[in-house]
C-alpha cells in the first residue's frame, strides 16, 4: 500500500474548511482555534467533493452523483447481476469539527478500492464509494440528510426546500455547484454497506485495541421542551411566589441523569441521556427566569429502553406543572430506532481482523451514523477506529495514522470477501 496516498487525501480534506487554514499531519498541531467549518452546501464542501471525485476518477471509478448531491463511485464488478458492496461516509463537519468525522470512511473506501486496482483483483460484485450529503446537520438542521433520503424516509423535494442559515435552499446550494445530479441510486441492488468510522468515544483508545466492531448502532431521539413560568422581581418576589422557569428545569438535567445512571446500572446497556442546551431567559441575575428552552438528547441500543426513557422523562415535565407552576411544551424532532447490524457483515470484519492477527473488540455504536438509516435496506456493518482521548467534534479530535492504516486494512479485505460472497 502506497502510504502517503490516503494520507494526503486525509490531510488535504483536512485543509479545506478549517477558519485558520493549516495542514495538519500531527496530533501535536491541533489547537482549538483551528476548527473545521465544512458545511453542507460551502464553497470548501465544493472543493472537498471535487477533490475526491478527482481521486475516484483517477482510480477509474464511475462517478455519479443523485438529486441530493450524494455521491457514488462504481468499481464493476466481474460478475453481472450481483448486488453491490458499498462503503463511505461523509464529508461535512460540525461547527468547529474535526479531520477525521466522515472523511476517515470515505477515504479509507476509496483505499480499498485503489488497494484492489493495485493488486489487479477481481472483485465479483462491483463496489460503490458513496460520499452522502449533509451527514451533521449543521447546515440544513437535518441530521443524516442523505442516507434518509436513500432509504426513502424523507421524500427529495421536501429535502430540496431545507434552508441553511443564509437562507439557501439544499436544492439552490448544491445547483451553485453543479453538484446536484440525476442518478437515482436503487438500494435494492446493494447488498452490503460498511462504514468505517472514528469512535467518538474513549473506549478503544483507554483498552489500546485498535479495531472496533460494531454490533449494534445506537437509536437517537431528542425532546425539545419549553417550560414557562413567571418572570419576576428577583429582589421583591418571595420565594413562595415564584413561578421559576430554571428551576423547574434543573429537576429535569438531575432526573434526566439520575435515570440514566439507574437505568445502566439496573439493565446493563448503554443508556445516556444528556441536557445540551438551554436557554434561560431573560437571563439576568435580577430577574427570576421567566421562560427555559431546553434540548434533551437520548440514546440507546434497546428501543424499549430509550422509549421508557423518553416517558419518564416528558413524564416528569408534566408533574413540574403542578410543583413549579410552569406550563410545559414537549416536542420531539426525531426519534431514530436502534439498528442492530447484520450477523453476516459482522462476522466478515471479525474474520478479516483474526485473519490478520489484529485485536479488536465488538462494542455499540453511541452516535448517529448514516449507517443506521442505510441498515434498514442493506445488510450493514461498522468499523470503528480509536479517537484519541475519546474527542470528537471538536478541533482536537485526532486519530493515530498507523490506526486509521489498521482500519483501511480490515476494511478492505472485508470488501474483498464481501464482494465474493454468494449469499
Ligand atoms: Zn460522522
Amino acid at each position: 500500500m502506497s502510504f502517503q496516498r490516503w494520507k494526503e487525501d486525509l490531510i488535504e480534506l483536512g485543509r479545506l474548511g478549517r477558519r485558520i487554514p493549516a495542514r495538519i499531519d500531527a496530533y501535536g498541531q491541533l489547537a482549538p482555534e483551528k476548527g473545521l467549518f465544512r458545511l453542507e452546501g460551502t464553497e470548501e464542501m465544493r472543493q472537498s467533493k471535487e477533490y475526491v471525485m478527482a481521486r475516484m476518477r483517477e482510480a477509474g471509478l464511475k462517478v455519479r452523483i443523485d438529486k441530493v448531491g450524494n455521491i457514488f463511485a462504481r468499481k464493476e464488478g466481474s460478475k453481472i447481476n450481483r448486488g453491490a458492496v458499498m462503503s463511505g461516509s461523509h464529508l461535512d463537519s460540525v461547527l468547529n469539527g474535526g479531520m477525521f468525522d466522515g472523511p476517515l470512511g470515505v477515504i479509507s473506501a476509496l483505499e480499498a478500492v485503489r488497494i484492489m486496482n493495485d493488486e489487479a483483483l477481481e472483485n465479483e460484485r462491483p463496489i460503490e464509494v458513496v460520499i452522502f450529503t449533509g451527514e451533521e446537520g449543521s447546515a440544513f438542521k437535518k441530521a443524516l440528510l442523505g442516507s434518509l433520503i436513500l432509504v426513502g424516509k424523507m421524500p427529495v423535494e421536501e429535502a430540496w426546500k431545507l434552508e441553511n442559515n443564509e437562507g439557501l435552499t439544499l436544492k439552490a446550494a448544491l445547483d451553485r455547484f453543479g453538484l446536484r445530479g440525476d442518478f437515482e441510486m436503487d438500494l435494492s441492488e446493494v447488498e452490503y454497506f460498511i462504514e468505517t468510522h472514528v469512535e467518538q468515544g474513549p473506549i478503544l483508545d483507554q483498552e489500546k485495541i485498535p479495531i472496533g466492531i460494531v454490533e449494534n448502532i445506537t437509536g437517537l431521539t431528542w425532546v425539545s421542551a419549553i417550560l414557562e413560568g413567571e418572570e419576576n422581581h428577583a429582589g421583591t418576589t418571595p420565594m413562595f411566589a415564584r413561578k421559576d422557569a430554571l428551576v423547574a428545569a434543573a429537576k429535569i438535567v438531575l432526573f434526566a441523569n439520575r435515570r440514566a445512571q439507574e437505568m445502566v446500572r439496573e439493565l446493563g446497556g448503554s443508556t445516556v441521556a444528556t441536557v445540551g442546551r438551554m436557554s434561560v431567559l431573560p437571563g439576568a441575575p435580577n430577574i427570576v427566569p421567566g421562560r427555559v428552552e431546553m434540548g434533551i438528547d437520548i440514546r440507546d441500543g434497546i428501543e424499549e429502553h430509550m422509549k421508557n426513557l423518553m416517558d419518564e422523562i416528558t413524564g416528569r415535565m408534566k408533574d413540574l406543572e403542578a410543583e413549579c407552576g410552569v406550563k410545559t411544551s414537549i416536542t420531539v424532532p426525531f426519534y431514530h430506532l436502534p439498528h442492530p447490524c447484520s450477523k453476516v457483515v459482522v462476522d466478515t470484519i471479525e474474520k478479516a481482523v483474526q485473519g490478520m492477527g489484529i485485536q479488536a473488540r465488538r462494542m455499540n455504536s453511541g452516535a448517529g451514523h448514516d449507517a443506521q438509516n442505510i441498515a434498514e435496506k442493506v445488510k450493514t456493518g461498522m468499523i470503528f477506529v480509536p479517537s484519541v482521548k475519546g474527542i470528537s467534534h471538536s478541533p482536537m479530535e485526532w486519530t493515530n495514522w498507523e490506526d486509521v492504516e489498521r482500519g483501511i486494512m480490515v476494511l478492505t479485505r472485508a470488501l474483498k470477501d464481501l464482494s465474493k460472497l454468494r449469499i
